[in-house]
């Protein structure tokens, strides 16, 4: 019972170690400790080797076992997730869209959280630390579940108070929103994409069209947009549709704040880039159905592929940002940009042309981040995910839009150990490793066991501190070239 009573004294963790909880097995996280009552306690500590949460008393509700030494030790299940979102509200989501700056970090792992933290607990950029789409679960066989309960625990862990959110990522069914909602997210982006007609067909224009939009001039900030016949009609015949999803999903689950989470319209998964032209007419379209919605990602002109720079006619790009951020603060939502990992070369027009009001995903990177600790600390397990990616690359490409040249992709047997971390410097060796992911993670061998994920995930452990690291100066990047620290 010595325990017990140190640990409802609410002493530190030297305190702790001192009096002999060292010889009980905790390596106590100190940031975690956290007291409930007058003589409660809840805290995260290593134990042979094993993440689980301590708590001095039954009455929490943990589901774990005593050692008869009167604390309960508790696995970081999804059961266990739920009692701590419970007792400590700060370890749920928040919605967060409303504030100035956002920033959404996909984490394929689960173990990236961690270091996204001590990024973002510096700055006044409101970080969803939880973000992921039906297609990165698929090809991860992970759940929703899964990237909430890790995110809960290491925010717990690391005793991250200020809030973060979380991203039900490009949701096409009201079946998935639903579910997402009921697990408790904060932002659902509706992926519009299904309901997004490509090609244009010839329509008659309604009288209420050309009342609207024929002959008549918008002025839009510096801006004035007037719409032909002919553009209205293609405006009406891409995104008629969506407008119907859209209006149809808003009343299910947004109207009223049914829910208490933020919605995101995603028209940027399509071949048709958006328009300023395109982006006024949703907008207000949206507008006169009474929609209110949080954020929209446009289909910006120009190629976002994943984990590299911009791809296109950059001066374009900048013309057309003002644009639609001007849009955006007419109607009074904010920009939300896609496929952000790595974007610096535009980065500096996004933050300004939106004055500091955007969203801005990232997943990828973070992904790459743990790859190159890999090579870095585990040459020969990288030189074998590397190898399997270029097998797999193929495959692969079917989920996602690369141009990647694997023909100038450098033969690793003639690299030395010491050159495999600048390979991350290569675009092609970007894109390889980036799409490949959930098949690296999902391989496994005859008796079921995982080929690279067990092995990535003790190296990320035994690396853990020059993980967060790595993920602070990476991200930190996309921060600085946003401007955020003007
Ligand atoms: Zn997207």
């Amino acid at each position: 019972m010595l325990l017990v009573s140190m640990l409802k004294q609410g002493l530190h963790k030297q305190d702790l170690q001192k009096q002999g909880l060292q010889y009980l097995g905790f390596d106590i996280y100190e940031n975690s400790i956290n007291h409930i009552g007058i003589d409660g306690t809840v805290f995260m500590a290593r134990e042979n080797e094993k993440t689980i949460i301590i708590a001095t008393n039954k009455s929490f509700g943990f589901h774990g076992y005593d050692k008869k030494d009167g604390v309960i030790r508790a696995d970081l299940n999804h059961e266990n997730a739920c009692i701590l979102r419970k007792l400590f509200p700060w370890t749920a989501p928040v919605r967060g869209l409303k504030n100035k700056k956002s920033f959404g970090l996909g984490d394929r792992l689960g173990f990236a959280t961690p270091g996204h933290i001590d990024l973002f607990k510096k700055n006044d950029v409101f970080p969803f630390f939880a973000q992921q789409s039906m297609r990165e679960l698929n090809l991860t066989k992970r759940t929703y579940e899964d990237v909430l309960d890790a995110v809960s625990f290491a925010v717990f862990r690391e005793g991250y108070k200020i809030g973060f959110g979380a991203d039900g990522d490009h949701l096409k069914t009201a079946e998935d929103i639903e579910y997402v909602l009921k697990l408790g997210f904060t932002m659902i982006t509706l992926d519009c994409s299904d309901h997004i007609k490509n090609n244009k067909k010839d329509i008659l224009l309604s009288q209420n069209y050309k009342d609207k939009y024929i002959n008549q001039i918008f002025k839009i900030e510096d801006y004035t947009l007037t719409f032909s016949e002919e553009e209205i009609k293609e405006c009406i015949s891409i995104y008629d549709d969506a407008l119907i999803f859209i209006n149809d999903i808003y009343k299910r689950f947004f109207i009223n704040d049914l829910y208490n989470a933020d919605l995101e319209l995603s028209i940027d998964e399509t071949v048709s880039v958006t328009t300023p032209l395109h982006h006024f007419f949703v907008a207000k379209e949206l507008s006169d159905l009474k929609i209110s919605f949080a954020t929209i990602a446009p289909r910006f002109c120009g190629e976002f592929q994943k984990g590299i720079d911009y791809i296109g006619d950059i001066e374009q790009f900048k013309k057309e940002i003002k644009i639609h951020a001007a849009i955006a603060r007419f109607f009074g939502y904010k920009l939300s940009v896609h496929s952000g990992s790595d974007k610096f070369s535009i980065f500096p027009f996004i933050g300004n042309e939106t004055k500091g009001n955007f969203h801005i995903k990232t997943a990828g990177t973070n992904w790459l981040e743990a790859v190159k600790i890999a090579a870095e600390e585990a040459p020969s397990l990288y030189r074998e995910i590397h190898l399997f990616a270029l097998k797999v690359f193929d495959e692969a490409k079917k989920y996602y839009h690369v141009t990647a040249d694997l023909s100038k992709i450098p033969n690793i047997s003639d690299m030395n150990d010491n050159e495999l971390p600048l390979l991350f410097n290569n675009n092609d060796v970007r894109q390889l490793i980036h799409i490949t992911y959930g098949k690296i993670l999902c391989n496994i061998n005859a008796d079921g066991s995982f080929v690279f994920k067990d092995k990535l995930f003790k190296i990320l452990a035994k690396n853990e501190e020059k993980y967060r690291n790595a993920l602070v100066k990476h991200i930190g990047k996309h921060l600085e070239l946003l401007e955020v620290y003007q």
